[in-house]
This record gives C-alpha cells, structure tokens and sequence, in this order.
C-alpha cells in the first residue's frame, strides 16, 4: 500500500521508526519536526500496554464504566481495583444495584471511603432503571444530570463506554493539556481555553483511549514535577518541564490524621459491624469526642449515608 503523508487510512495500529499508522490515521515523519499526528500516535503507543492494567479497562460496558468512574473520583486506580472486582460481584448489573438495599451498598462499598459516592451511585442505579429504561445514558448532558456523575465523570463515561468524542478533563489532563498544547502551567490558563485545546487535541476516532492515555501520563509523568525525560511526547511538548512556580503550585492534601474524613470512615465501618449505635457509643468506637461524632453524623444523614433510629443510628436502609 503506498500513501502520503496526509492520507487518512484504517488500519490496525503498527510502529515503526519513520512510519506511525494509527486506527484512523498514517503519519510520515519528515524529520526534526514531530507533526501533531505523531506526537498523538506516540501517547497512544505508549498507552497500550496500560488497557488491560486494570479491570474497568477490559470492556466492562457501560455499568461497569459508570462504577469505576465514580470509585476513582476520589481514590486511586490500585486502590479501586478490589473494590471494583467485589463491587461487581455483589451488583452484577445496574438493576441488581437498584434493587439493593443501601445498608447493602455501603458494606459493599468498604475500603473506598467518601460514602456519600456510593449513595449517589445507588440512586443514579435506581434512576437510570426507573427512568430511562434501564440504559446508562450515553449523551454527556444526560449524565450530568445522574446524582454523583459531574462533567469529568460524564466525558469520561460517554467516551469510554459510548466513543462519544469528548475530552475528559481532571486535574492530570488539564496539567498535561496546559503545558503540552499550551507551553503553560495550568493554573496560568483559564479553563475555557484549556478545554478548548483538550477538544482540539482529542482523537476523535479513540475519545476513550484517548482520554485515559491522557489521564494516564498526566497521572504518571506529568506530574506536578514532570519526569520529561520519560515522556513519550517530550519532542511535540512545549513546556518540557514544569515550568517556573510548579512546585509551588503542587497541590498540598490536608491531614487525614484526626480529620472529619477519618471520623466519618470510622463510623461506617463501626456501624458495618454493629448495625444500630449511640453516638456515645460511636465516640468509643472511634476515638473521636462525643460532639465530634454529632458534627459527623449530622453530615452522614444529610449525605443518606447513615439514618436515626431513635437515640441511636445505622446505616441507611434506603
Ligand atoms: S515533556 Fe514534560 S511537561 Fe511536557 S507533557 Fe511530557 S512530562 Fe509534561
């Protein structure tokens, strides 16, 4: 087969070292110069070996998209991976989870933290089988309207599970995208214009893998304090670095030591064993002063997290 270098081919992805051909695409270097299709090819060679890291990237459909999305909103990806496995064991499918009990749901849901995620997982569950049919939506603007899935979470899922052609963008990517695209820090580009340029950078053909291998980089090598030197784009990056005041940009995570973040997690997991307490009760079983535990429950309750019965409390049945 011969083609130019503008041509636009399908083929299975092959590398080589002067000729890159993507699913969608054939790019011929002509030198020095990296043209945009192959700095793209070269993210996505680089990402390959990285589909089949973890299970939610082993064609789970869109349930097991939507699951894994909102477990990773606030953990990391090894830190998912159990969870996940057991989430999915005990829910198999969107209505054995809305047919579940909320008590049920947060056992399950151990080990993860932040509880108010899997109360909104549950009622989007409920939700998507009461009212749409039972079908996770694909439209990114219907998503959004699904409790716990904000606009990340909606991109991520119309493009992973759907090929919907939307860039996902989280802390990473807007890192990556900023100085890749844009020889900038993040925090020095409005977030319109880094949108802007992530839509104008994705590969519209592979929106899914496209999104994670951003992700991917951002999370592994563009980090606050890049790793250039391991960068499979360094040669098409116009920052190459982190730029001045990156370190002093490098976002900095509070305590969790004696945190309310702490305090709530003890209490789930004191009332997974036990299932009605008082709050006296809960201040011995975590550790925390008795009006610490009132503070926390009341955010518990109004998240449906927990629910009083009486003078005392549990999980919500829901
Ligand atoms: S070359 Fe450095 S700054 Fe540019 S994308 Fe790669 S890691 Fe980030």
């Amino acid at each position: 087969m011969t083609v130019a270098a503008s041509a636009t081919v399908v083929a299975e992805e092959i590398v080589r070292s002067d000729v890159l051909i993507t699913r969608s695409r054939v790019c011929v270097g002509t030198g020095s110069e990296p043209t945009p299709d192959r700095v793209a090819g070269r993210l996505l060679a680089w990402y390959e070996p990285r589909r089949d890291a973890f299970p939610w990237r082993q064609a789970p459909g869109p349930y097991g998209v939507l699951v894994s999305e909102v477990m990773l909103q606030q953990t990391q990806a090894p830190r998912v991976v159990g969870a996940y496995e057991r989430f999915l064991a005990a829910f198999p499918t969107l209505e054995a989870l809305a047919a579940a009990r909320r008590a049920e749901v947060l056992r399950v849901w151990a080990g993860l933290g932040y509880h108010r995620r899997a109360v909104a997982l549950h009622e989007a569950a409920r939700r998507i089988v009461r009212d749409l049919g039972g079908r996770v939506p694909s439209d990114p603007g219907e998503l959004r309207r699904l409790p716990g899935v904000g606009p990340y979470t909606a991109a991520a899922v119309a493009s992973i599970a759907f090929d919907v052609p939307v860039p996902a963008i989280d802390t990473n990517v807007r890192r990556v995208v900023a100085r890749a695209r844009l020889g900038a820090q993040p925090g020095d580009v409005p977030a319109p214009r880094i949108a802007e340029e992530a839509a104008r950078w994705l590969d519209p053909e592979r929106p899914g893998d496209w999104n994670q291998a951003v992700m991917d980089l951002g999370r592994e090598i563009c980090r606050p304090r890049p790793r250039c030197a391991a960068c499979p784009i360094l040669d098409g990056c116009r920052a190459r670095g982190p730029g001045p005041g990156a370190a002093r940009r490098a976002p900095r995570q509070g305590g969790f030591e004696g945190s309310r973040r702490q305090l709530r997690g003890r209490i789930v997991a004191a009332l997974r064993e036990r299932a009605l307490l008082e709050p006296r009760d809960l201040g011995a079983l975590t550790g925390f002063a008795e009006a610490e535990v009132l503070g926390a429950l009341e955010g518990l309750t109004r998240d449906g997290v927990v629910e009083r019965v009486g003078a005392r409390v549990r999980l919500a049945e829901g």
